[in-house]
């Protein structure tokens, strides 16, 4: 091999190492975004026509296999825990859309424990868990959002008014309709519920729902694939179906 065939070479091997690289870099950053991207795009499908594809809906109260927690809403599960809406955002929870008008699709406690809205929240309850079934040492929280029409008109039942405090609910209890209050009026956010396991600060208080890192992957509870890390694109079903 002369010195320029050899120089040739290696400048060819290091150019394809760099195309690669480059290459893997680029696919990765697509993949991440095309995973919310893919969940979008079906989420248009389903509530252009939800009747039409009722065969991708869970139902209230059902529950998997042997996971702890029952469903709590009927519908289609658009968005999934760590899904990212636009640059830098975390999705904290799941977002499961009826497809029927607001005030109708019913939303029923996951697991028991006990109740509280605070006085000024128009379309989200909470409830203590003493006890996490997963990992029984701690205390967690379920919380459910968006249960008001978009000027925060509360579809919440009425069992359950503005300043209840730990009132004790069976998993099924009925906690409200599915709306799309956003938390500020005239701005409505879709017909669906938002559900987030929170965990406490350690002093019986629940932390800031609205960070990821004070929520936990629901997966396991559901016994459905709800992380958007390892689910990029499939429709949570129970295993076994
Ligand atoms: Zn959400």
């Amino acid at each position: 091999m002369t010195a320029f065939i050899r120089r040739y070479f290696l400048l060819l091997v290091a150019s394809t190492i760099v195309v690669t690289l480059l290459g893997y870099v680029a696919v990765r950053f697509l993949q991440s975004r095309s995973t919310s991207l893919n969940r979008t795009a079906r989420l248009m499908n389903f509530l252009r026509n939800p009747q039409d594809h009722s065969d991708w809906a869970l139902s209230a109260g059902t529950r998997c296999g042997t996971a702890p927690f029952v469903f709590p809403t009927n519908g289609y599960i658009g968005f999934i825990w760590d899904d990212s809406f636009r640059p830098g955002h975390r999705h904290q929870g799941i977002d499961v859309f009826g497809g029927q008008a607001q005030n109708t699709t019913p939303i029923l406690a996951a697991y028991p424990g006990y109740l509280s809205r605070l006085p000024d929240w128009k379309s989200t309850v909470i409830i203590r868990v003493p006890n996490d079934p997963l990992q029984p040492d701690r205390q967690i929280w379920t919380y459910y959002t968006h249960m008001a029409d978009e000027q925060g008109n509360s579809f919440i039942s009425t069992n359950f008014p503005p300043g209840t405090s730990e009132v004790y609910v069976e998993a099924g209890t009925l906690l409200g309709y599915q709306g799309n209050f956003s938390g500020s009026p005239g701005n409505p956010t879709g017909i669906h519920l938002h559900f987030s396991i929170v965990l406490d600060d350690g002093q019986g208080k629940f932390l800031n729902e609205l960070e990821i890192t004070n929520t936990l992957d629901p997966s396991p509870y559901f016994s459905l694939k709800l992380n958007a890390n390892t689910n990029q694109s499939s429709i949570p079903f129970c295993p076994s179906e």
